[in-house]
């Protein structure tokens, strides 16, 4: 009974870890997703704030429940956590989008195949640069000249066709071929 006991222990444990993994996880998406705007921010920090309540949770119970279940070194991984979840998620909040080199500089408007038709952004009406607009006319033609996916029919293969085909490598497979196969061939 002892050790089924603590088998279920160490399933708590693990399955605490699990969901705290996830918990960075989620708050780390957001940041991702939502980087470089204030939205990505308030995500982090609400992701922090709930590490928070957790903390306090923890030290409610242990006064609920007379320090029964005191575990003083899970406040410490639990600030250790919240630094790290906090830390990593800013981070990744204040990381730069990348401006693609065919994108206005301004609002980031994709230029493809603007440079034709004008000299300024049509989104925000910024001049753009010699280089963004040989960027945006060099992927608008890479575009209109990129190879269309063939989609071809599979031709049905006929008998003679396939023997022909193996006739090629003669030496291999003139053994096996049909003798008037190999006639028509050489016909
Ligand atoms: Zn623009």
């Amino acid at each position: 009974m002892r050790a089924s006991g603590h088998a279920e222990g160490a399933f708590r444990i693990n399955v605490a870890m699990m969901l705290f993994m996830f918990y960075a996880v989620a708050v780390w998406y957001g940041a991702v997703r939502w980087r470089r705007s204030w939205l990505g921010f308030i995500w982090v920090s609400l992701g922090c704030l709930g590490v928070l309540a957790l903390i306090q949770f923890h030290k409610l119970l242990n006064l609920w429940t007379s320090y029964d279940i005191y575990l003083p070194v899970l406040q410490t991984l639990l600030w250790g956590y919240i630094s790290l979840v906090a830390s990593v998620g800013y981070f990744i909040a204040s990381i730069p989008k990348a401006i693609q080199p065919w994108c206005c500089r301004k609002c980031r408007y994709d230029l493809t195949g603007v440079p034709g038709f004008s000299d300024v952004c049509p989104e925000c009406g910024t001049a753009f640069s010699p280089e963004t607009a040989y960027a945006a006319e060099r992927r608008a033609r890479s575009i209109a000249e990129a190879p269309r996916p063939q989609r071809q029919a599979r031709k049905p293969r006929d008998m003679a066709e396939v023997l022909g085909h193996t006739s090629l490598s003669h030496g291999h497979s003139a053994a096996n071929q049909p003798p008037h196969a190999a006639q028509h061939q050489d016909a």
